[in-house]
C-alpha cells in the first residue's frame, strides 16, 4: 500500500508513527493509492482523507465542500480494531460534520465520514491528540506524595513496605481490567488504518515480527538480593519450556552475585534497572542521570561480557529527560513505559501510553510493558497470583487479537516466585509456550531481526 502525508514535517512524523505498525510504503501524493491531509488543502482527483484541526485551510476545505463543522467537547467513541476488539477514546474535541453524509462506522459517534467515495473526513485529530497522549505520559506531573517520598534523604525503600502498599492502595482507583479502553494510542492508529482500508478497499498487513502473528516478552525486575538469588527458580522454569527472558538489574543497591546474573544471560538478555533503587532518577539533573546510566551500563556489562542494549527504570519512572540520556548514553531500546498502571507511584493515578505497539523515540525503541506488572496486580489491586496469571491471559488475547506485543514483568522478589505459587507461574509459561503463532523473544533480538 502507498500512503502519501501532506503536512508539515514535525505533523507528518507524527502521522507516519502511527501508521507505524503496518506494512506502508511513503511515497508523494502523485504515486499514492491514498493521501492523508492535515492543515493543508486536498489534492483534486485522489483519494483522500482529511485530519480535522484548527487550521485555516482545513475551515477552508469545508467550507469549499459546502460542509458545515462544528466542534464538540469530548464523547467517547469508538473503532474496530480487531475481529473481537473494539478500541474506545475520549478525544478532547469532536469534529461534527452537518449535512447528509455517511459515516464509515455503525457507532452513534462516527470516528470519521464519507463525504464521497474519494473523500473522507475524520471526526479526532488524530495528530494533536498523539501528541497529547505522548506529552502527558513522558511528562506527567508528579504527585505531592511521589515528591515528598523521594526528595527524603534517604531511599523510599527505608519506609516500610507495609506502609507503602497501604499508601499506594489507598490512592487506587477501582478500575475494570480490560485494555479495550486504555489504549487511546491505538485506538487513534486504527481511526487512520480504518480509513485508509475503506478508501483503497485494500486490507492493510501488519509487519511482522520473525513472521509470527505475535510478539512476547518474558520480563524480570530483580529489586533486592533475596529477589536475585529466587530468580533462578523463574529461570529453570523457563528453560523447562525453552523460553528466554529478560532480567533487569540495578548495579549498587544489593551485592551482585555474578555467577547467578550470568546465569540469566544465558538464552536470554541483561538489562540495566538503573544503580539505586531509589525512585530518584528521573529527578536527577542531566549530567548525574548519565553518570548513573553509563556505571549502570559497565557494571553489567563487565559481568556478563557483552553489550548491554536495554533499560527499564527502577518503578517504571520514566520522562523524555531520561529517554533523551538513555540515547546519549547509547542505549538502544527502552522497557520502562506501562501500556497501562491502575495506580502508577509517580503520579498516583492511572497512567501509561495508551499502546501496545513498538516505537521509536528518537534514536530509543520503546518497548511498552503491555500487560499491567504483577506488583500492580498483587500489591495495588491485592488480587492473587491465580487470579492474576487468569486476567494476564485474558488480556493477552486482545493484545494478539490486534496484533501487538504482550510484554510482562514477573519480580522475582514477589508472590509469583514464592515456592506454593511457582505451578501458576509454570501454567503462564506453558501457555505462552503452547502458542506457536507466538514468538516469544527478548527486546534485543527484535532489534537484531
Ligand atoms: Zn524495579
Amino acid at each position: 500500500m502507498k500512503v502519501a502525508i501532506q503536512g508539515q514535517a514535525a505533523d507528518v512524523k507524527v502521522i507516519n508513527e502511527l501508521l507505524s505498525p503496518w506494512d506502508i510504503q511513503f511515497t508523494k501524493s502523485d504515486e499514492a493509492e491514498v493521501v492523508i491531509v492535515y492543515k493543508e488543502k486536498p489534492v483534486k482527483h485522489r483519494k483522500t482523507i482529511v485530519i480535522p484541526s484548527e487550521s485555516a485551510d482545513f475551515i477552508a476545505s469545508v467550507r469549499d465542500l459546502r460542509l458545515k463543522v462544528s466542534r464538540k467537547i469530548g464523547g467517547e467513541i469508538s473503532v474496530v480494531a480487531g475481529s473481537q476488539t473494539v478500541l474506545t477514546i475520549r478525544p478532547r474535541i469532536r469534529y461534527c460534520y452537518e449535512r447528509v453524509v455517511k459515516s464509515t462506522s455503525n457507532n452513534s459517534l462516527p470516528t470519521a465520514i464519507e463525504v464521497d467515495k474519494d473523500l473522507i473526513c475524520l471526526t479526532v485529530d488524530v495528530a494533536e491528540e498523539y501528541k497529547k497522549i505522548f506529552r502527558e505520559a513522558l511528562d506527567a506531573e508528579l504527585s505531592p506524595l511521589y515528591r515528598l517520598l523521594t526528595g527524603l534523604p534517604v531511599s523510599y525503600t527505608l519506609v516500610p513496605k507495609q506502609f507503602r502498599n497501604l499508601v499506594i492502595r489507598a490512592h487506587r482507583n477501582r478500575e475494570k481490567l480490560t485494555l479495550y479502553d486504555k489504549l487511546p494510542l491505538d485506538a487513534l492508529r486504527f481511526v487512520l488504518v480504518r480509513s485508509i482500508e475503506k478508501l483503497s478497499e485494500k486490507r492493510l498487513d501488519r509487519k511482522r515480527q520473525n513472521n509470527k502473528e505475535c510478539t512476547c516478552l518474558i520480563t524480570h525486575d530483580v529489586e533486592t538480593c533475596n529477589g536475585l538469588r529466587r530468580s533462578r527458580v523463574l529461570k529453570k522454569l523457563e528453560e523447562k519450556y525453552d523460553v528466554p527472558s529478560s532480567w533487569y538489574i540495578p548495579a549498587k543497591h544489593y551485592k551482585l552475585d555474578l555467577e547467578i546474573i550470568q546465569t540469566l544471560s544465558n538464552h536470554g538478555e541483561v538489562g540495566a534497572h538503573g544503580n539505586r533503587h531509589d525512585g530518584k532518577l528521573p529527578e536527577l539533573s542531566r549530567q548525574k542521570m548519565i553518570n548513573e546510566l553509563c556505571e549502570a551500563r559497565q557494571t553489567l556489562e563487565k559481568i556478563v561480557g557483552g553489550t548491554v542494549k536495554g533499560f527499564r527504570a527502577p518503578l517504571l519512572q520514566c520522562n523524555a529527560k531520561l529517554i533523551r540520556a538513555l540515547s546519549e548514553v547509547g542505549y538502544v531500546y527502552d522497557a520502562s513505559m506501562p501500556t497501562w498502571e491502575p495506580n502508577h507511584p509517580s503520579v498516583m493515578k492511572p497512567y501509561g501510553i495508551g499502546t501496545v505497539n513498538l516505537m521509536w523515540i528518537g534514536r530509543i525503541l520503546e518497548v511498552p510493558l503491555t500487560l499491567p506488572q504483577d506488583h500492580q496486580m498483587l500489591h495495588v489491586l491485592g488480587v492473587t497470583p491465580r487470579q492474576t496469571v487468569k486476567t494476564w491471559l485474558e488480556m493477552m488475547e486482545v493484545v494478539k487479537d490486534i496484533e501487538g506485543i504482550c510484554s510482562i514483568l514477573v519480580h522475582p522478589d514477589y508472590e509469583l516466585a514464592d515456592s506454593q505459587n511457582l505451578n501458576v507461574y509454570e501454567q503462564l509459561l506453558n501457555q505462552i509456550a503452547s502458542d506457536n503463532q507466538s514468538w516469544i523473544t527478548t527486546p534485543s533480538q527484535i532489534i537484531d531481526v
